[in-house]
């Protein structure tokens, strides 16, 4: 076992390095857990990045996480890239436990962000990547002149919808319901796009191919009529996961199963534990509310260390 730390950070997307950048200039000497394969968070996996304040040309996903790691580095933020396995957050001293060793702190940020969530049907995984995708701004350019489907009745299927009309022949939105969740701006844009059309009360069943995707078997839940639908990609839009696999029966969560937290403040639950970034905000989900409360949960470590003594 380690020293008791001041903080440790569990997580490396904007939220995770941001509460890194503020937690070492308070000196406060913060080890960061970045995760062994995702290190950098979610901007890892997309191009430009056009709306985080300060680029006015806009700055490349990985770039910006490699200057905001920089940036913490830079104060004095101990960086590992490993994934932390196991944390007892409900003593006074907190463990955490990574590449089989366990560190001590005082205080935790848990900054794991969240995933996207799967329709779990036969031929999704399996196509992923040769069809499949969670992410039009990643994948949009693939499908030039093709046609494929958006899965998905809410705000993110509706801009994953709009945004894959700059390269599909036509986008098929599939909803198993008769009215989107979107919000009405939204919901307007796509409803009055010429190439997109809408699959009302139908569920995908399963996505067809051995190569490359090539249809889907959908399933009208009014009609129970079962067909398939010509189409080589589907991007499922169906919303995320908070990963909180690693503390969910010690910390308490809100209804949708993100960590609940004392808003404005960052404080959760547990004396010493805060939370920042996509793994509590349900709502905006977005780089700059990310490091917004990474700053916020540093400050918030920062003060409790300070009142403790
Ligand atoms: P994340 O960025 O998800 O980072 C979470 C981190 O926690 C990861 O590094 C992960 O490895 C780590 N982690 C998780 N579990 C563990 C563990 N057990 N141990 C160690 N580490 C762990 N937002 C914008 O503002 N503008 C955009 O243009 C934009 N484009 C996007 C494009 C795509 C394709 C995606 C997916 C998202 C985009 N977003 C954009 C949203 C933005 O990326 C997220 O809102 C933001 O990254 C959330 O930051 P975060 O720090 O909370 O979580």
């Amino acid at each position: 076992m380690s020293d008791v730390r001041n903080v440790i950070i569990i997580g490396s997307g904007p939220a995770g390095y941001t509460a890194a950048v503020y937690a070492a200039r308070a000196e406060l000497r913060p080890l960061v857990f970045e995760g062994s394969i995702t290190a950098g968070g979610a901007l890892m996996n997309t191009t430009d990045v056009e709306n985080f304040p300060g680029f006015p040309d806009g700055i490349m996903g990985p770039d910006l996480m490699d200057n905001l790691r920089k940036q913490a580095e830079r104060f004095g933020a101990e960086l590992v890239p490993e994934d932390v396995t196991d944390v007892d957050l409900t003593k006074p001293v907190k463990e955490v436990t990574a590449g089989g060793e366990t560190f001590l702190a005082h205080t935790v940020i848990l900054a794991t962000g969240s995933g996207y969530r799967e329709l779990g049907v036969p031929g999704e995984k399996e196509l992923s990547g040769r069809g499949t995708s969670w992410c039009a701004t990643c994948d949009g350019f693939f499908f030039r002149d093709q046609d494929i489907a958006v899965a998905g009745g809410g705000d993110t299927a509706m801009e994953e919808a709009l945004f894959l009309t700059r390269f599909a022949k036509s986008v098929t939105v599939i909803h198993r319901r008769d009215e989107l969740r979107a919000s009405r701006i939204m919901a307007e844009r796509a409803l009055a796009n010429d190439k997109i059309s809408f699959l009302w009360d139908t569920e995908v069943k399963e996505v067809l191919g051995t190569e490359r995707v090539t249809g889907l078997k959908v399933f009208n839940n009014k009609t129970e009529e079962t067909s398939t639908l010509d189409v080589t990609g589907l991007f499922v839009a169906i919303g995320h996961d908070p990963r909180v696999e690693l503390f969910n029966k010690q910390i308490e969560l809100d209804d949708e199963g993100y960590v609940r937290v004392d808003a404005p403040s960052t404080r959760t639950n547990r004396a010493g534990v805060f939370a920042a970034g996509d793994v509590v905000d349900h709502q905006y989900r977005q780089a700059i509310t990310a490091a917004g409360t990474g700053c916020s949960a540093a400050l918030d470590a920062e003060r409790y260390l300070a009142d403790m003594g």
